[in-house]
């Protein structure tokens, strides 16, 4: 059995295919989903899909690069969100300096807003970081991020960042991203990160892995993530499976199978 950490099912384009993406889900033995909160507005719609799965549960928080709130979260507001038994988690959050240009204090503040949330309800945080490594991990270590842990998520980053953020009590997670033929050096840090630090991920509805690279995804596909890790290991994808499936359960404490 796989579980997909870091979905967006309440995207249109997994929402309006609902019922085969479930299919795919019991056909791939993909058996639980973690669907991610990306803004204050869309947040109920994502509720939702975790209300109405047994094997699912959500996130909350605001995605830094989301601009499409009338206003930044709150501690406050967060707390509440993650009130509900279905969130398991804060975010997802972070740093992109990939897609916006500074002045990004804006941004920060709010990783640092997430970070204070995580640490008020006991909740793991789900990270992004693109193109601003050092910053992440500063506002990580200036936070205390490490008292609540949490994931990585879809990694890109080099070995040295991955050693940085177990150290802090985080997760590893990989995407798709992973099985692309030019992603050198990260099939390396998928090889060194331990299985027992290790999650997988589809963050579909982008990113699909190959054989489907460029075509929509859906958390089915996450087992194709395992197998590819598991080719570039050497081992089972059994073991890849079973590793990721109790790592999930461990960190995401809230979420029973
Ligand atoms: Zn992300
Ligand atoms: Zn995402």
């Amino acid at each position: 059995m796989f579980i997909d950490s870091h979905c967006h099912l309440d995207f249109p384009e997994l929402l309006a295919e609902r019922e085969s993406v479930l299919a795919l889900m019991r056909a791939n033995q993909v058996s639980h989903a973690l669907t991610i909160s990306t803004t204050l507005k869309s947040f109920p719609a994502v509720r939702a899909v975790a209300e109405a799965n047994a094997n699912m549960w959500c996130s909350a928080g605001v995605h830094p690069d989301e601009q499409v709130d009338d206003h930044e979260p709150t501690v406050e507001e967060l707390l509440e969100m993650a009130a509900h038994p279905k969130v398991v988690a804060i975010g997802e959050t972070g740093l992109d300096y990939y897609r916006l240009v500074e002045p990004l204090d804006w941004q920060r503040e709010r990783f640092r807003i997430h970070i204070r949330a995580a640490k008020a309800c006991g909740k793991p945080l789900v990270i992004h970081t693109r193109n601003a490594q050092a910053d992440t991990l500063r506002l990580m270590q200036e936070e205390g991020a490490a008292e609540v842990g949490g994931v990585m998520h879809c990694f890109t980053e080099s070995q040295a960042i991955a050693d940085a953020a177990m150290a802090m009590n985080f997760y590893i997670s990989f995407s798709g991203i992973v099985t692309f033929k030019n992603a050198k050096e990260l099939k390396e840090v998928a090889k060194a990160v331990p299985l027992e630090r290790m999650l997988i991920e589809t963050d579909s509805p982008y990113l699909a892995p190959m054989p489907y690279r460029g075509k929509r995804n859906q958390p089915g596909y996450v087992k194709h993530v395992a197998e590819h890790i598991a080719e570039l290991r050497g081992i089972s994808v059994e073991d890849v499976a079973k590793a990721t499936t109790a790592n999930f359960f461990r960190l995401f404490a809230g979420a029973k199978a």
